[in-house]
């Protein structure tokens, strides 16, 4: 028998890598698999790459064939180097592994092991933009989200069909058995029935509403709890919650990215709260009693004589309480004294005459004495 070359059989080259012989061999048993297909030629053209692929994955043997070739494994070629031990038994290839991998995707291959609902593919994940104003993010809230889900079709119950019968090529267990014959023994392969998907039942009439999956898909309204301390631009992910898978599997996740408005007089460094507190002249020089606003109270400040623009305030635990991460900001004031653009006939008298006490402060007056320098 004239036997192929091993790595033409493959189609890599002599220096192929591990990974791409295995490619190149799931290729083809996808391709020859005789369960997908049915051209006579396929089962020989299977058991050919499967050899191939036995010695080309195995280190030791494809030293050996790199050196000897085809008679490194014909019986007659052993005696030069029995005490290299071939023995056929050696030549495992787990076919479960290579071809449920292969056909885990939709072929229906499931080596027995898998069962039929591992084959559904999950839904994609989703990424939705949430708005949310200040109060919402500080405080957290809820929200209303409109999701797809699958659901189980109501007309046929989930099954798909109607007129339940018990399916004819399986005889009801999901699977079918067929013993492949290699040189290097025989291999029991074991398959997801295709004619029923591994469910054992076929249906005689098929469900229109669903078109024979067993599901429908729902637009849902779900609640949503955001939680407080969500600031610009954070992600939360709901599992579950994306898009609904196309076959009845497991949804994808969703999402939420967030923007959070800007406030009128609230500026946030993360957790903690800055407010900016406009002060007039008089009571930046006198001090004052000042009422602000907090996240949650009215509160009075005591703006201390002798203010300045800039000067701050810190008042603790008055921030964002964080429910993610437990943590609760604090509130900064910051001072800002505004000058009047615009003074009566009566104000500016009263400033003029001030003006001629000295107001100067030793900072003013160092800076003078420079200048006359
Ligand atoms: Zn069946
Ligand atoms: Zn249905």
């Amino acid at each position: 028998m004239n036997k192929r070359d091993y790595y033409e059989v493959l189609g890599v080259s002599k220096t192929a890598t591990d990974d791409e012989i295995k490619s190149a061999f799931r290729k083809l048993a996808k391709k020859y698999h005789p369960d997908i297909n049915k051209d006579p030629d396929a089962p020989a053209k299977f058991k050919e790459a499967q050899e191939a692929y036995a010695v080309l994955s195995d280190k030791n043997k494809r030293a050996q064939y790199d050196q000897f070739g085809h008679a490194a494994f014909e019986n007659n070629g052993m005696g030069g180097f029995s005490t290299g031990g071939f023995d056929f038994s050696d030549f495992d290839i787990d076919l479960d592994d290579i071809l449920g991998n292969v056909f885990g995707g939709g072929f229906g291959f499931s080596g027995g092991r898998r069962k039929s609902s591992s084959r559904k593919h999950r839904g994609n994940d989703l990424l939705k933009s949430i708005n949310l104003s200040f109060e919402e993010a500080a405080f957290g809230c809820e929200k209303d989200l409109k999701i797809d889900v699958n659901s189980k079709c109501p007309e046929c119950n989930g099954d798909g069909g109607f007129d339940k019968e018990t399916c004819s090529k399986c005889h009801g267990s999901g699977a079918i058995t067929s013993e492949q014959r290699t040189i290097f023994g025989a291999f029991m392969t074991k398959t997801t029935c295709p004619t029923c998907d591994g469910a054992g039942v076929t249906y005689k009439k098929r469900c229109t509403k669903c078109r024979g999956t067993g599901f429908v898909k729902e637009n849902k309204t779900i609640t949503v709890k955001i939680p407080s301390g969500i600031d610009n631009g954070m992600r939360l992910r709901l599992s579950g919650k994306g898009e609904a898978s196309p076959d009845g599997g497991e949804n994808g996740d969703l999402y939420l990215e967030f923007s959070v408005s800007k406030h009128d007089f609230f500026e946030r460094n993360g957790d903690d709260i800055i407010l900016e507190v406009p002060i007039n002249l008089a009571e930046a020089a006198l001090g004052c009693k000042k009422d602000i606003k907090t996240l949650s109270s009215i509160i009075t400040l005591q703006v201390p004589a002798g203010t300045n623009s800039g000067d701050k305030q810190r008042i603790k635990a008055r921030g964002i309480k964080n429910s993610t991460t437990g943590n609760t900001g604090d509130m900064y004031i910051i001072f800002k004294v505004i000058t009047p653009s615009k003074l009566t006939r009566e104000q500016k008298n009263i400033l003029e005459k001030l003006n001629e006490t000295n107001l100067n402060t030793s900072e003013i007056d160092r800076f003078n004495r420079f200048v006359e320098k």
